[in-house]
């Protein structure tokens, strides 16, 4: 019987899979199929893209619409989405599920099929991935520990060491997990959420020395469920998908932007979210416009978006856009000026950061729409994956639901945005037919903005944005 493991490596960049630092990402790569042009969603940021890994879906359905987002029942207050308490509390005041679209963790319990997911994560990243893991009994272990772990999850755990504190330990700790307790009898469907490379991309210096060797202990802990896969009695019947959910870029400034915010008349009475995000009070159509003007005026601002279709200012863009048109989505949404400029290791694309990240220059960021944040690594492997083939076709987040569910044969995906890449499966009538730059553009006098996207049918992929 055909299972899926699904690995993501958080925030790793495809240019930083390469034989010194990754040599079991590269084994692993020569094995199946490369989707070489795959792409995050927006905003580039955790558990927006957990939400759409796990429902298939764009955030304008899923509705995890940034990592610290309005809540949904008073858009005056804030949830942080990395606290898996702050969702369920969320849920309970606003009497709405966190994830609105139903994910795999839904789909397989419906068809009484086995889903687990082990994550380092964040513990709000981990309730996003199965949100109602105790009620459905799956399987849900967390590094951690006992409070972001499932009923399950907490029995395996008094199985185990003790979860490490530092990140890379995590991360290697949970593969260990995963690769020692469900190698021998995998689960129809597992994440693996690694929390590296992420942690080391923000505050070890993009692909630093350190941020290296971090990178490759994770390497080395894929390399031995690699092992066990290739010489076990599984070798046929495991498929094997490997995922980043962002890239990152390089900070090359701060800006005092809260400061500069309050400042700011204009913003009088407004609240921010994460993701770039301006909350306005009463969303009030005459101050989004005055807002929006007022951004586009700053040298630190790059994309501006706000809600709704019409009467938006000259060179802003709806959400719509951007796949972010939501209830839950602040009134306007910004990127911070950033560029295709590359770092002292060469690596592309540099941007502003805030000055309270306390993310250092030369560290990651994301959460925006420079090409470097949105390409992501999407790599399958398995007795059912084309061998040693690149696809050129357009991939996402929202594709890898839907294929695991086509790999498994459990019924949603189609209803999902994304699409089964069937090019990775040598199944011609499912690969993603002719793919349409689509531009979305808008300018005033001085401010011009360009977001490129691509379309094929009905889905949408974001390729990158520009302040132009
Ligand atoms: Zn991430």
């Amino acid at each position: 019987m055909t299972c899926v493991l699904l690995v993501v490596f958080d925030g790793l960049r495809p240019d930083m899979i390469r034989p010194d630092v990754t040599p079991n990402l590269m084994r692993f790569a020569a094995l199946g199929t490369t989707m070489a042009r795959a792409r995050s969603v927006f905003p580039s940021e955790t558990r927006v893209c957990t939400a759409s890994v796990a429902t298939g879906c764009h955030p304008r359905r899923h509705g995890i619409v940034a990592n610290r987002m309005l809540h949904p029942a008073d858009r005056t207050a804030l949830v942080e989405t990395g606290d898996g308490e702050s969702l369920r509390r969320m849920q309970q005041e606003s009497g709405e599920a966190a994830v609105l679209a139903p994910g795999l963790s839904d789909l397989l319990a419906k068809e009484g099929r086995e889903y687990a997911v082990f994550s380092s994560g964040s513990t709000g990243q981990s309730f996003i991935l199965a949100p109602r893991a105790d009620e459905l009994g799956q399987l849900v272990l967390s590094g951690h520990g006992a409070r972001a772990s499932s009923q399950r999850g907490q029995r395996l755990l008094e199985r185990l060491s003790p979860p490490p504190a530092d990140p890379t330990a995590r991360a290697v700790w949970i593969a260990e997990a995963w690769r020692t307790t469900q190698m021998a009898a995998p689960p129809d469907a597992s994440v693996l959420w690694l929390c590296e490379p992420d942690t080391s991309a923000h505050y070890d210096g993009l692909d630093s020395h350190v941020q290296r060797r971090k990178l490759s202990e994770v390497d080395a802990a894929f390399g031995r469920i690699l092992d066990d896969w290739q010489d076990g009695k599984l070798r046929d019947e495991l498929q094997i998908i490997v995922a980043s959910d962002h890239g990152h870029v390089t900070i090359d400034g701060h800006v005092a932007l809260l400061t500069a915010f309050r400042a700011a008349p204009v913003l009088a009475g407004c609240s921010f979210t994460g993701g770039g995000g301006i909350a306005v009070p009463g969303a009030d159509p005459g101050r989004i416009a005055e807002i929006t003007e007022w951004l586009m005026e700053q040298p630190m601002i790059a994309n501006v978006f706000a809600a709704g279709e019409d009467a938006l200012s000259p060179g802003c863009l709806p959400l719509s856009t951007v796949l972010l048109d939501h209830p839950r989505a602040a009134d306007v949404v910004y990127t911070l000026r950033n560029s295709d400029a590359r770092n002292a290791t060469g690596l592309l694309g540099t941007s502003l950061s805030t000055d309270d990240s306390r993310l250092p220059l030369g560290g990651g960021t994301h959460g925006g729409l420079n090409r470097a944040e949105l390409a992501t690594v999407l790599m399958l492997a398995g007795s059912a994956i084309t061998p040693g083939h690149t696809s050129d076709e357009m991939a996402g987040l929202p594709d890898i639901a839907p294929t695991i569910l086509s790999l498994i044969g459990v019924s949603g995906g189609a209803a999902m945005d994304g699409r089964v890449l069937g090019d990775a499966l040598g199944e011609q009538p499912f690969a993603c037919g002719p793919q349409l730059l689509d531009i979305g553009e808008a300018q005033n006098a001085t401010y011009h903005q360009r977001v490129a996207r691509l379309r094929a049918g009905r889905h949408i992929w974001l390729d990158h944005a520009v302040r132009v």
